[in-house]
């Protein structure tokens, strides 16, 4: 499997994703300002309007992080279970759930590729830029869609390949050139944003994601490109 520019084994690439969040933990937040200039907060707001979570309902925000989801999730009366495998990434989001008066949620570690929560159990499973760093996408799929119930939804909020020619280009630049400069300045982590880069351009392009969410299992997939696909959201049901 490729982590960043090397190819490393499935185990490796586990570890270092790790490490690269564990680094830029504390800097998480700042950083998604900086680097889109606070255009994730408009692509995070979209998404959890597609979820159209209900009061009541049980979400699972898997590699929820810091929990910006969750926090628009539970806003809406939604009982969230944030799960990541980064208790550095938890440990933030738990401090800020703290400061914003959000008691409710509940915060566990593990691994997006072998759940422990029971079959049929959550009405709605969110990811937010979280898949594309997962060793084992196709597990994490299938994970997926084994604790929703059925007629649960699936919501995937991932950077994709803009189709936008000009814009394709001047994204490039901005990655390449600006945003590992950037990390280092802010975060002082110039490596843990080139992979984070590298691994935005390897992740399948939007048809092949929307296949790959069929081949687990689900149904009326569908993928909403923002940008020209820069961003998309992808979707389906579980019948
Ligand atoms: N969803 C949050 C957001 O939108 O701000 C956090 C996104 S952050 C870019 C990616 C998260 O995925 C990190 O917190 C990381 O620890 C988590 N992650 C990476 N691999 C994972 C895995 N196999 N299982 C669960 N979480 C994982």
């Amino acid at each position: 499997v490729s982590f960043g520019y090397q190819e490393v084994a499935p185990d490796e690439k586990t570890r270092r994703v790790g490490e690269v969040f564990s680094n830029v933990a504390r800097r998480y937040d700042i950083m998604n300002d900086a680097m889109s200039g606070g255009m994730h907060r408009l692509w995070k707001d979209r998404f959890v309007r597609r979820v159209k979570p209900r009061p009541g309902e049980q979400i699972l925000d898997m590699a929820g992080g810091t929990g910006d989801i969750a926090f628009r999730l539970a806003d809406a009366g939604a009982s969230v279970t944030v799960a990541d495998i980064n208790p550095q990434m938890l440990e933030v989001g738990m401090g800020r759930a703290q400061a914003r008066g959000f008691d409710t949620l509940v915060w566990t570690e593990a691994n997006a590729e072998s759940l422990t929560f029971p079959d049929r159990f959550f009405d709605a499973y969110t990811i937010a830029f979280g898949i594309r760093n997962v060793t084992d996408i196709p597990s994490a799929l299938r994970e997926a869609h084994r604790v929703l119930r059925r007629g649960g939804r699936f919501f995937c909020l991932e950077f994709s390949t803009t189709l936008w020619p000009g814009f394709a280009e001047a994204y490039d630049f901005y990655s390449h050139r600006i945003v590992p400069k950037v990390g280092k300045l802010i975060a002082h982590d110039e490596d843990s944003y080139r992979y984070l880069i590298e691994s935005i351009r390897r992740f399948p392009d939007m048809p092949t994601f929307e296949r790959m969410i069929g081949e687990a299992g689900f149904v009326q997939t569908k993928v909403e490109p923002m940008l020209g696909g820069l961003v998309a959201i992808h979707s389906g049901w579980k019948i």
